[in-house]
């Protein structure tokens, strides 16, 4: 209810009522109604997030999630590299390191493995940029789970590598006489006839002619497994335990200069070419065991004889000739 107002009317020496303009009234009305509809029509501004009506605070945010969203973009470029180095080492881990060292490559299954099951990324859901987010993290931990993977692929490569270079400096393989003091290569492995019967047998080794005394090396690194004379036929002999299933056995010696139980390196002196056993003449006999079994030592000299060497070595000893046990 508006309020009544009165003026003191100093002729009739009462009060009397003021009575309101009509025009008046209808100005309040007209100007409230315009005052309502520009604070309607502002606040439709601002609903519609205008950039003239926003405060330097929305501003900048504004600014700083463009700036953020520039970021994400160069993230993802730069995983995208990532991956590809990563890509790269793994191809050459599975194609070349572990072909080398005969192990199996690490599928791709293995490699990007353990990725299903729950939803990791619950937490990043229901934002303006989740999908950006979400795809990144999910690009960044499968990256993170390859390197992991490669990282310890690469510690077994290197623990494989130990053990390829024990093992070739294990394997017996260089000549155990040196070339310029042999007077000849008599014999090789296979078919000859026998010295004394001169029956054609299997000849187990190689036969180095030399003269009595001539140093004679440890073809591999390994510990002697035995040097005495109990054996029958080879004489006063040594044999070296390489380890890998390799031994290798040196007959007929005049003498030897270690222990059983000694290590030994490759190119260390172990004894001296004689005739003792079942020989004919000096020379060293010399043997290689793989795993039980005797085979071909010529398929292990790749230490210390050129190709030259190697060519006519081969041709001596495959001379089908008498052989000096
Ligand atoms: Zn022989």
């Amino acid at each position: 209810m508006s309020k009544v107002k009165y003026y003191y009317d100093s002729d009739a020496l009462s009060y009397r009522k003021i009575e309101r303009k009509k025009g008046r009234k209808t100005k309040i009305f007209i100007l409230s109604s315009l005052g309502i509809l520009l604070s309607g029509f502002l606040l439709l501004l601002i609903y519609l997030n205008l950039p003239f009506l926003e405060t330097p605070k929305e501003k900048a945010l504004k600014r700083e999630l463009t700036n953020m969203e520039l970021q994400f973009e160069f993230i993802n470029k730069k995983m995208y590299q990532a991956e590809a180095v990563l890509s790269e080492i793994e191809d050459r881990d599975n194609n070349i390191y572990r072909v080398y060292f005969e192990t199996n490559p690490i599928s791709e299954e293995q490699r990007k493995a353990g990725f299903g099951g729950i939803n990791r990324y619950k937490d990043l859901e229901g934002f303006d940029n989740s999908e950006l987010i979400i795809s990144t993290s999910k690009r960044l931990d499968i990256l993170t789970k390859q390197i992991v993977i490669q990282s310890k692929s690469l510690d077994e490569i290197a623990k494989l590598a130990e053990e390829k270079e024990k093992l070739l400096t294990a394997i017996p393989s260089i000549q155990p006489v040196k070339n310029e003091e042999l007077t000849r290569m008599a014999s090789g492995f296979g078919y000859r006839s026998d010295p004394f019967t001169k029956v054609r047998k299997f000849h187990w080794g190689m036969d180095f002619t030399a003269p009595r005394g001539t140093p004679i090396y440890a073809t591999g690194d390994g510990i002697i497994k035995r040097s005495d004379r109990r054996a029958s036929g080879y004489g006063r002999h040594v044999r070296i335990d390489h380890g890998f299933g390799y031994i290798s056995l040196y007959a007929h010696l005049y003498k030897y200069n270690i222990k059983k139980g000694q290590k030994v390196k490759r190119g260390d002196l172990i004894g001296f070419v004689g005739s003792s056993g079942r020989s004919q003449a000096p020379h060293l006999h010399y043997e290689v065991f793989k795993d039980g079994n005797r085979v071909n030592p010529l398929n292990f000299y790749y230490g210390n004889l050129t190709a030259k060497e190697f060519a006519e070595l081969l041709k001596k000893a495959e001379l089908e000739n008498q052989s000096l046990d």
